[in-house]
This record gives structure tokens, C-alpha cells and sequence, in this order.
């Protein structure tokens, strides 16, 4: 059995589908109630953090995840504040019309993002390994699509299709998370 830190009903699903020969357990299923400041620099840092106050409180073997995206024409921002950089009660559609506005007049070229996953896996005997999944591509001019969440409207792949655009299987397909999690996988199976 693997304990997954977080009560995210879709990232356990994608979790479980990937790791299948694994039991995987949410923190909801076990009765585990823990809040997890995510105050972390970086996502390794963030992810380990969540693995390692579940470890802590089970010793049981657990796994971590923490997300963003990484735009080149900003330095990186917002990273390990993607989900906060506009404070807590912004929507995602405020941060992500926020987040085209600072590339207002950008061209193509220059609009590349980064969509990074770590993955932070504690086995059973305390040791501690992160995987790192990191999927290409450019900040749309406007959000289009309707099937994803946070800033799945405003990702555009190389063919100009959004990660909002795609279904959740084909997303899953090649999400950051995904690569990270297939590097998981080949390590504890
Ligand atoms: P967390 O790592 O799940 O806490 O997510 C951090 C931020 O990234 C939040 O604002 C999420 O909405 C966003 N996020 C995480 N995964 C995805 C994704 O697959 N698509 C779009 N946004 C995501």
C-alpha cells in the first residue's frame, strides 16, 4: 500500500491508474486530517515536505505531488506559486488572465512555458527519492477549452490545441505528472 498526500479525487485516479499494481489510499480514505504549508522554494522542496509529514505520522510507504508552470519571459514565475501568486481568493481564470497580460505583445517565440511535476516518493524504511516530469509549451493569447482545471486553458502544445482541449485520457497521456510518475514506477516496481 502506498499513501498518497492529497485528497484530490483526479490526481488519485490518474495516480492509481499508472501505479497499478499498487493500492493506493488517500489521506481521506485512512481518516488522516493534515494541512501541509506549501512554503517551500522549490517544487522538490514542497512535495517532500507533504510526503514527509505523512511518513512522519505513519511510517507507512507515501507519495507526494507539487505542480506549476515555469514561463521563460518571467524568470520562471509563478512556479512554486501557481497556485497563489495572486493571493488566496483569486480564480483560476483571474491568475490566468493575469499571467497573459504580462506577455501582452509577446511573440510565439518568447511565450514557452514549463508545466513541472515532482513527484515525492517515501518508502517504507524512511528513504527518499523525487522524480521530476517537465512538459514543454507556450502560453496561449486567451484561454481556450473547456476540460481541464487551473491553468490546463492557457497551455497550448505545439499544435495549438490547449491542455483544456484535450480529454483527460490524452492529457494524461503526456502530462508532467504523468512523466514523473512513470519514473516512479520503474524504480519501486
Ligand atoms: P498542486 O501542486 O496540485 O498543489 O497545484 C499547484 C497549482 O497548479 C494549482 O494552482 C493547480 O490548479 C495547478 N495545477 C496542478 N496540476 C495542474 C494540471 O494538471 N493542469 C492545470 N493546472 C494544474
Amino acid at each position: 500500500m502506498i499513501i498518497l498526500a492529497t485528497n484530490n479525487k483526479g490526481k488519485a485516479k490518474e495516480i492509481q491508474e499508472i501505479l497499478e499494481n499498487e493500492e493506493i489510499k488517500t489521506l481521506k480514505e485512512l481518516n488522516i486530517n493534515i494541512e501541509v504549508e506549501e512554503d517551500g522554494k522549490t517544487f522538490e522542496e514542497n512535495a517532500l515536505k507533504k510526503a514527509r509529514a505523512i511518513y512522519n505520522l505513519t511510517k507507512k510507504p507515501c507519495v507526494a505531488d507539487d505542480s506549476g508552470i515555469c514561463i521563460k519571459e518571467l524568470n520562471g514565475f509563478p512556479g512554486v506559486k501557481t497556485a497563489r501568486f495572486l493571493g488566496e481568493n483569486a480564480t483560476p481564470r483571474e491568475r490566468n488572465e493575469y499571467l497573459i497580460k504580462q506577455l501582452e505583445n509577446v511573440p510565439k517565440e518568447r511565450r514557452t512555458v514549463e508545466f513541472i511535476t515532482c513527484i515525492a516518493y517515501i518508502n517504507k524504511n524512511g528513504e527518499e527519492k523525487v522524480y521530476k516530469g517537465i512538459l514543454q509549451g507556450y502560453i496561449a493569447q486567451k484561454p481556450h477549452g473547456n476540460n481541464g482545471f487551473g491553468f490546463d486553458e492557457i497551455f497550448e502544445l505545439e499544435d495549438g490545441r490547449t491542455l483544456a482541449e484535450l480529454s483527460s485520457e490524452e492529457k494524461n497521456k503526456i502530462s508532467s505528472r504523468r512523466i514523473a510518475l512513470e519514473k516512479l514506477k520503474a524504480e519501486i516496481n
